[in-house]
């Protein structure tokens, strides 16, 4: 049995996207749209940054310099810059380059101070590749410890951590790959305060780290999730069509709003005819009984590490930030 999908690899972000609206997804992953966000990339230069952290703990025992480890951020930041697209608004404000400077450095040096001295890793940053049932899934591992496995999440808005570690697939799929059951996310995100002097609203950099077990019901629920979500994918190409959620619970980031609303027989349109030309990369689904784990894991790469060291870079220890 043949199925379709638009990339060769499927992945938990694309099964994100889909959860979210399967319309989303096809801009995104067929059509191969979409900006290039802040978030985005001032999220990978902060992950870049723990990974040089981590990597020198690994090699020397000691976590890196604080000074060295904002170097990193801000090299990759500033590599970044150049790509964004699409500089976000909030409370009608847009937000700059300087804003998700300060946030990151505020995030990395809480986590240099509250999470590292805690941590031991024994590898870093590493790709995974599992297929389940012919379909070939690829991930990224942060950071793991002798038994457990941790992602790095960053949220550049005030809030507590929107996500469920007991239900994250992302985490399920990493501790399938590694042979782990023990996982955990690092969140870092604002916390809204009052000054008590001023009764002013500031924001302040904060961690959540929470911790679950994965078991075999979990490995065998994401295989179900994974392989039912390929085969809508499948069945949507078939039919012309992805569908859109309806309007008043589209989310308010969603970018493609007006593409997908104006003239909306005029898009339908376009989709089916763009679907029926597509070159499309199937995959071969073995004939098995889905109650069954499939998967494979076909090969462990080895941790990567940033060899060199960047430029002196002066810190600023205002956490305050600005919103
Ligand atoms: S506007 Fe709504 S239905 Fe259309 S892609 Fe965005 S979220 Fe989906």
């Amino acid at each position: 049995m043949s199925l379709w999908m638009p990339k060769k690899h499927f992945s938990i972000s694309q099964k994100k996207q889909i959860n979210t609206c399967p319309r989303l997804y096809y801009y995104q992953y067929v059509e191969g749209l979409g900006d290039i966000t802040p978030h985005l990339i001032a999220g990978g230069a902060a992950h870049a940054a723990l990974e040089y952290g981590y990597g020198q703990q690994l090699q020397t025992g000691t976590f890196a310099a604080t000074v060295d480890v904002l170097d990193v951020f801000n090299e990759e930041w500033k590599k970044g810059i150049p790509e964004i697209t699409n500089w976000t608004q909030f409370r009608g404000k847009q937000r700059t380059a300087s804003d998700f400077t300060q946030i990151s450095r505020a995030h990395l040096l809480a986590h240099i101070k509250e999470i590292a001295p805690n941590i031991v890793p024994k590898r870093l940053e590493g790709a995974i590749n599992v297929e389940f049932q012919g379909i070939p899934l690829v991930g990224f591992v942060d950071m793991e410890t002798a038994d457990t496995i941790y992602d790095h999440k960053f949220r550049f808005s005030p809030g507590p951590p929107p996500l469920d570690v007991k239900t994250d697939l992302q985490l399920t799929l990493y501790a399938l790959a590694r042979g782990k059951s023990k996982v955990g996310f690092i969140m870092h995100y604002l916390e809204q305060k009052t000054n008590r002097k001023t009764g002013g609203r500031y924001f302040s950099p904060a961690l959540s780290l929470r911790k679950a077990t994965r078991t075999k019901d979990d490995f065998e629920y994401l295989e179900k999730e994974i392989v039912q979500t390929v085969e809508n994918i499948d069945r949507w190409r078939t039919e012309g069509d992805f569908p859109r959620i309806p309007e008043k619970t589209c989310p308010a980031w969603c970018e493609f709003r007006s593409r997908c609303w104006a003239n909306a027989a005029q898009t339908n349109e376009e989709i089916k005819k763009r679907l029926q030309s597509e070159d499309p990369v199937n995959v071969e689904k073995p004939d098995t009984s889905s109650s069954v784990i499939t998967h494979k894991c076909p090969k462990k790469e080895e941790p990567k590490l940033f060899d060199e060291l960047m430029p002196e870079f002066s810190e600023d220890s205002d956490r305050v930030l600005p919103f």
